[in-house]
């Protein structure tokens, strides 16, 4: 199956790459015009497949939407930079070229988006793509190839339908994704896990990689911060998709002298949040993915009891809801603890926050710190110096200030550092991942002087 889907990719490519850039725009534009016309189905599929709120869907497809924006209008901003020379009438300058076949492997719980991500900005780059969703996210993608294939009908470019093929299948197709020679960059979005099968057997091809793995990510909640705005940003990053975005908030640090505070408004607002089948318009937290996510989030609820934490609230399993195709349902749960506990450097992928007092602010950002995964990281505070402390020291591809963990816009790169893979999609200058750069020297003088002044002659 993949050496086909190989063979197609490279032929349409080599067709593709020739397309002027702003021309593969016009393609990019029209997809997104039918994304907008198709925006509840897709977002159904979204939460059909791996159970999302239907607002939270919606979202997902908005933010495929916006990048068709963004890469219509990078379509004309390729931008190679000139360097002034040091040798007389000459010119040195950088070239952006298509890379080939983009590879992209992505996770259950953004089954749209992330794909999007690399699919607008290697298309606008010039390449093909085969893409290997999740098992998860079936529904999803073939939603997404029907609207690809209207777009490519709509713009008069049938013939570019196999820009975008789909390779349907888990591990094992993924692994031959990271192995083939044909694919020349591996994008891969999932668990550190995952990151750390894919990654050497793409370096053992000497092929490239771009990694968007698992998060662990924190926020710091001041005695100077405007409290009821950072109880709100918490909420939705620690309990939004069930706890399930790469971005989610898992651990908050507070000061000491607003620890209760903070800890009774939190569970205030916690036992407000509607729960229930996703499809529902009012339903804000929907199921955990699988009975074995649900198993972990309980084996890291009572692995944080062993090392003496208090499971203050949540936790519990509502099962199924009657009639609802979806389960199981988990209670978000509230941790408290009163230092680091070694199971909070685990990425469990389901809503428990772990909350633990501080008193001085350099000890927070530390503990911020002391985990292997780099994603996304807050601080609540309007103290300015405080601020700065944060932004220099938390070690993380994102960093927000009075804004909680997850929620990124388009715009911004997206990634993180240490085992979160040091990969950037998504916005800013992103899409040189899905392009090689050519250095060119260009010598109009008629003579051959030499870099560094060199002599290689005696005359
Ligand atoms: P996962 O690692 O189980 O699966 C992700 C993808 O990799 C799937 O397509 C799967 O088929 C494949 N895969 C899984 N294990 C593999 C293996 N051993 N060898 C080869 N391929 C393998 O992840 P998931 O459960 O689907 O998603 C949740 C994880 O993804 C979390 O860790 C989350 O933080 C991470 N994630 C990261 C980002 C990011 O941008 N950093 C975005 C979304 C999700």
């Amino acid at each position: 199956m993949l050496p086909t889907l190989v063979m197609n990719a490279t032929y349409i490519f080599n067709k593709w790459k020739n397309v002027p850039a702003p021309d593969r725009g016009q393609l990019i534009k029209v997809f997104g015009d039918v994304l907008r016309e198709r925006k509840e189905e897709l977002s159904k599929a979204i939460t059909k497949d791996m159970g999302k709120t239907i607002r939270e869907s919606r979202g997902e497809v908005q933010e495929a939407i916006d990048m068709c924006d963004f890469a219509v209008g990078l379509s004309r901003q390729l931008y190679g930079l000139t360097m002034p020379s040091e040798r007389p009438k000459h010119r040195l300058q950088e070239t952006w070229l298509p890379l080939g076949v983009i590879g992209v492997i992505s996770a259950f719980n953004f089954p749209v988006a992330v794909w999007a991500w690399n699919f607008c900005l290697a298309i606008i780059c010039g390449n093909s793509v085969i893409w290997k969703p999740s098992l998860k996210g079936r529904q999803s993608a073939l939603t997404v190839f029907d609207i690809w294939t209207m777009a490519c009908d709509r713009a008069g470019k049938k013939e570019f339908v196999s820009l975008n093929q789909v390779l349907f299948g888990d591990k094992k197709e993924a692994v031959e994704l990271a192995e083939h020679k044909g694919i020349a960059l591996v994008s891969a979005t999932g668990s550190v896990e995952m990151g750390k099968v894919i990654a050497p057997l793409v370096a053992q091809r000497l092929g490239k990689v771009l990694l968007e793995l698992g998060g662990n990510n924190a926020a710091i909640i001041s005695q100077h911060a405007d409290l009821d705005l950072a109880i709100k940003g918490c909420v939705f990053a620690a309990v939004g998709t069930t706890g399930q975005r790469c971005t989610t908030l898992r651990r908050l640090f507070v000061h000491n002298s607003i620890y209760a505070k903070v800890l009774e408004k939190l569970t205030a607002a916690y036992s407000t949040i509607k729960m229930g089948d996703p499809h529902e318009e009012d339903v804000l937290l929907g199921p955990i993915i699988s009975d074995t996510a649900y198993e972990y989030m309980m084996d890291a609820m009572q692995a944080a009891q062993d090392e003496g934490a208090t499971l203050w609230h949540g936790g519990g399993c509502y099962n199924n809801i009657d009639g609802s195709i979806f389960g199981p349902y988990v209670y978000p749960a509230i941790i408290t603890a009163n230092g680091h506990l070694e199971i909070m450097k685990k990425e469990t992928f389901a809503p428990i926050l772990y909350m633990i007092p501080y008193t001085k602010l350099q000890d927070a950002i530390d503990m911020v710190n002391c985990v292997e995964q780099g994603l996304s990281n807050s601080i609540f505070t309007n103290d300015m110096n405080e601020t700065e402390q944060f932004l220099e020291q938390a070690y993380s591809g994102i960093v927000n200030v009075n804004a909680g963990t997850s929620g990124a816009e388009i715009g911004g790169a997206f990634g993180g550092e240490k085992d979160t893979g040091g990969g950037r999609e998504s916005g800013s200058d992103s899409w040189k991942n899905y392009m090689r750069r050519v250095t060119t020297t260009i010598n109009y003088s008629g003579e051959m002087p030499l870099a560094q002044g060199i002599k290689f002659d005696n005359e």
